[in-house]
């Protein structure tokens, strides 16, 4: 293999499969110059004219190895770009994929989140636990100071129903407090 070619080889990515056909062609291309060379420079020396032939020879297979040299060049220049081409367009498909892989665990998780809290028991508005922070699933029914018209847990910051009838209430571990409930730890959602 020829320092040359052994250049262009160094500049083209080996994961380059589908360049392979225009590698060989390139390379077929400096093949035909190494043979062409010696050949042409051994019928120069052979001939029985003398050294001005084969000067003459030489001039005309050095503008042919330029001109394998210069297409080679080119080729070499083609395959890098369809191959960073291809590397992009790989590159973008990655990309898009792991968005998509992305968007269908959040998807997942929001579906668990539902499934668990559609699991959890209704708060008992009479246990130790509501009548400690004197919770109701009526909020218009409350008996507390602290109560002013229109709050209920639909609106408190701590729901985390959303828009659902019930959802679930940090200080009520494990159970799910009524959208239209109130405790006395009523926090306005801004
Ligand atoms: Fe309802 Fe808020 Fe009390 Fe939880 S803290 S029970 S959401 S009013």
């Amino acid at each position: 293999m020829t320092k040359q070619s052994k250049s262009i080889q160094d500049q083209t990515p080996a994961s380059a499969e589908v360049l392979v056909p225009g590698r060989r062609r390139v390379l077929e291309m400096m093949g035909m110059a190494a043979v062409a060379l010696p050949v042409l420079g051994l019928q120069a020396c052979g001939s029985d004219e003398g050294s001005a032939p084969a000067a003459t020879a030489m001039d005309k297979v050095e503008p042919a190895m330029k001109d394998v040299a210069a297409k080679a060049e080119k080729a070499a220049d083609t395959m890098a770009d369809s191959t960073k081409t291809a590397m992009e367009d790989m590159s973008e498909s990655v990309e898009s994929a792991a968005e998509e892989v992305q968007a269908e665990v959040q998807e997942a998780a929001s579906q668990a989140q539902t499934i668990a809290t559609d699991a959890m028991a209704q708060l008992d508005e009479n246990g130790p636990q509501a009548m400690g922070l004197g919770y109701k699933h009526d909020a218009t029914a409350v008996e507390n100071a602290r109560y002013k018209s229109g709050q209920q847990c639909s609106n408190c910051v701590l729901f985390q129903g959303g828009s659902s009838e019930w959802g679930g209430c940090p200080l009520f571990t494990g159970k799910q407090v009524k959208a239209t409930g109130w405790c006395s730890a009523y926090s306005a959602a801004s």
